[in-house]
């Protein structure tokens, strides 16, 4: 049956029987968010620019094991905090969100917190949110995976490190962060 995108309580929207996921991307600017999802879409890439709120980077289709085709759509979030009405809308049915710093700067680091708290506007427990330590090709590093991950600890969110320019860690980070969304939908589902 199709269905248009809508409201995912219990059930799961499918559009042309494909199961669709809405992740976000947040941080600070230059965190390397938009390479990082180039990485992992590769050709696939096709950003397009939403009035002051956000960018959708487009689509990426994976094809599970079992068969089952999941079609994941990227969005970053960008634009003023003024624009909040508009933002619940963008953040309705959002199913994870990677949370990127970039370890060479501490500035992005700590701006995590602001991050955070906007995080928190539209947090529920059936959303993923994977920290990113960015850039782990640069040396030397200023963020130490000690204090990336402790932050991660004390926020209850799954911490990972990547590089967009060598893809280290990359797919694996993807791989699980999707692992996740979908049980979790498995979960919502009963
Ligand atoms: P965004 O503003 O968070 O989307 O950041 P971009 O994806 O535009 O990246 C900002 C800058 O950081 C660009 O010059 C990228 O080439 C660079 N960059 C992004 N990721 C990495 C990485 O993992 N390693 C290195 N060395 N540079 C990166």
């Amino acid at each position: 049956m199709d269905r248009e995108p809508g409201h995912l309580g219990r059930e799961v929207q499918t559009v042309s029987s494909a199961l669709r996921i809405k992740i976000l991307s947040m941080g600070e600017a230059f965190t390397g968010k938009s390479c990082l999802i180039k990485r992992y879409c590769e050709s696939r890439f096709v950003p397009e620019y939403i009035s002051t709120i956000g960018i959708d980077y487009g689509v990426k289709t994976l094809n599970l094991e079992d068969g089952t085709e999941v079609k994941v759509n990227f969005w970053d979030v960008a634009g003023d905090p003024v624009y909040f009405e508009v933002r619940n809308e963008f953040y309705k049915d959002t199913h994870g969100a990677i949370l990127l710093f970039d370890t060479t700067s501490r500035k992005s680091f700590e701006a995590l917190e602001k991050w955070v708290e906007e995080l928190m506007t539209f947090y529920t427990s059936e959303v993923a949110i994977f920290l990113v330590a960015n850039k782990i090709d640069i040396a030397p590093r200023v963020i130490s995976t000690k204090e990336g991950k402790n932050y991660a600890e004390k926020m209850d969110f799954a911490y990972y490190e990547t590089s967009a320019l060598t893809g280290e860690g990359v797919q694996e980070m993807f791989g699980d962060l999707f692992a996740k969304v979908l049980r979790n939908i498995g979960e919502q589902q009963g």
